[in-house]
């Protein structure tokens, strides 16, 4: 099949979170199940444009009333780790000075959403369909990813399905809900659609236009990033209001859960560590924790358990209930705990401050401010246990992370969580690591009690927890494989 990736990002070239592993992990993935692909991106000035190639001639895209004009580069999709990439995924980047001129990718720390991201999002969604004629290849699926390529689907669906394109499906990820592209109708004048167009697509919000919600109406199949968010995002709780949309649409929508890049996260060659170590020859997990105590300036104590948590600092992680100042559960588990809390993350001010002086007023929690591909994979070898209370978690990474790597995830039962990790079970000496309902700063500390208890009074449970966890495999071609029946199934059904 010849697949078209449409997305705002992808590793190396550009990334603000788990959308561009997703996207790069993925092409790779499906090419190496005998699928072309072709990744289409914006060029950001992040992007080095001396190191790429230029195709010949300008290309004109239809925006509004007229028309834009643009480059075309390209590349090679790296393999993983910077390795040469024996798939050959092409990367084509859509360069257009006045959109994609500037460094941040949605915005910046003063201006967080551009004011013009539905015009540039527009822009780069209509910009695949010139990119092909340009290339001369035309693709069996446009597989669209989140809101900023969602109006993909709703041009291939109304505007563009026709001579080449008469065979083409559309596809959409909703990576995180939470996200949508809600702007003022104003914006729509751009997309050149005609009004009838705003309602049969969906795009009406209240007074509003919503970019995604058009996707998921337009699009001929969709999926999010694990199975039970697929089944929250249906509910009124989890749906961002969209839950209604996404009923209509269930037949045509599931869960898919993201796979790991095993080759750069693994403990049998992952070269951030001080000694590689498998589920046989646990040394290397000793080493690795020794390591990172003494990176964060903790005691040097095999005995205590390490609590690492890895996190953008935002609502959604449930950093409010733990590390709210005054009400949140991180100060009494350390005060009450014999533990070590190692906690690496970026984000909201209030929460980096709390950080700072939590480290500071306790012995046993230190934190660093900043995003640290090392230190990440430090933590996620040298904790014993990792902590993700999240509010929602469409997939969640570090908890596949952290079971590859022997340390055990205490996490909220929501999302991919739930279809990743099992509940302890002391009676039957079964699970994977521990869960709580409730996202409260008392169940949190409670629960992680649970976990700290288990590990001074059931040790070898505990021994064994890991060593099951380590036996996993999340590797990439078992989600890719679901992604082909997925086009196959849309293919099957639209012609
Ligand atoms: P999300 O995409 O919602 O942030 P995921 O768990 O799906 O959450 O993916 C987050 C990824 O970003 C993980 O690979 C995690 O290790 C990484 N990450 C998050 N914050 C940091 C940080 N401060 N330093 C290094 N890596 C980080």
């Amino acid at each position: 099949m010849k697949i078209l990736m449409a997305s705002s990002e992808a590793v190396p070239f550009a990334k603000t979170g788990g959308l561009a592993d997703m996207v790069s992990s993925l092409s790779r993935a499906l090419a190496a199940l005998g699928h072309e692909v072709c990744i289409a991106l914006p060029r950001y000035y992040g992007i080095d444009k001396s190191r790429l190639k230029a195709l010949e001639g300008a290309m004109g895209v239809p925006m509004g009333g007229g028309e834009e004009w643009c480059a075309v580069l390209e590349s090679v999709l790296p393999g993983p780790n910077g390795k040469q990439n024996k798939n050959n995924v092409r990367v084509f980047f859509i360069d257009h000075e006045k959109f994609f001129g500037r460094d941040g990718i949605y915005g910046t720390p003063s201006e967080p959403d551009f004011l013009d991201n539905p015009r540039r999002f527009t822009f780069f969604s209509r910009s695949i369909f010139q990119l092909c004629r340009k290339i001369g290849w035309y693709p069996d699926i446009i597989h669209a990813h989140d809101w900023p390529a969602a109006l993909s689907a709703v041009y291939l669906k109304f505007s563009e399905r026709f001579n080449n394109f008469a065979k083409t499906v559309s596809a959409l990820t909703v990576h995180n809900l939470g996200y949508q592209g809600i702007y003022s109708r104003d914006n729509y004048y751009h997309t050149g659609l005609g009004w009838d167009v705003f309602y049969r697509a969906g795009f009406e919000d209240g007074n509003m236009m919503n970019m995604l919600r058009a996707g998921i109406y337009s699009a001929d199949t969709l999926n999010t990033v694990s199975p039970h968010y697929a089944e929250e995002t249906m509910t009124g709780e989890y749906g961002f209001r969209l839950d209604g949309v996404l009923r209509y649409r269930s037949s045509s929508y599931r869960g898919i859960l993201n796979g790991i890049d095993t080759d750069t996260w693994n403990p049998e060659k992952d070269s951030f560590i001080p000694c590689p170590y498998s589920a046989k020859n646990m040394e290397g997990k000793s080493k690795a924790k020794k390591a990172l105590q003494k990176e964060f300036g903790l005691e040097p104590n095999a005995d205590v358990p390490v609590i690492g948590l890895i996190s953008r600092l935002t609502g959604q992680k449930g950093v409010g209930e733990l590390f709210g100042p005054a009400y949140g559960s991180a100060y009494p588990i350390c005060r009450d705990m014999n533990i070590q809390f190692a906690i690496l993350g970026s984000g909201e001010s209030w929460c980096e401050n709390e950080l700072r002086s939590l480290s500071m007023r306790l012995p046993n929690l230190k934190a660093r401010i900043g995003y640290d591909e090392r230190l990440a994979h430090l933590i996620e070898a040298g904790s014993d246990f990792f902590l993700m209370p999240s509010r929602y978690e469409p997939s969640g990474l570090n908890q596949m992370y952290s079971l590859s790597y022997g340390t055990i995830p205490i996490v909220r039962n929501t999302g991919g969580l739930v279809d990743t990790v099992e509940n302890f079970n002391e009676a039957t000496g079964t699970g994977t690591g521990f869960m709580f309902n409730d996202l409260t700063p008392d169940a949190i500390y409670n629960t992680v009690g649970w976990a700290v208890w288990a590990w001074y009074n059931r040790r070898p449970q505990i021994e064994e927890m890991r060593k099951r966890g380590m036996k996993k495999d999340f590797s990439w071609e078992n989600s890719a494989k679901k992604y082909v029946i997925m086009y196959e199934e849309a293919v099957s059904k639209t012609q």
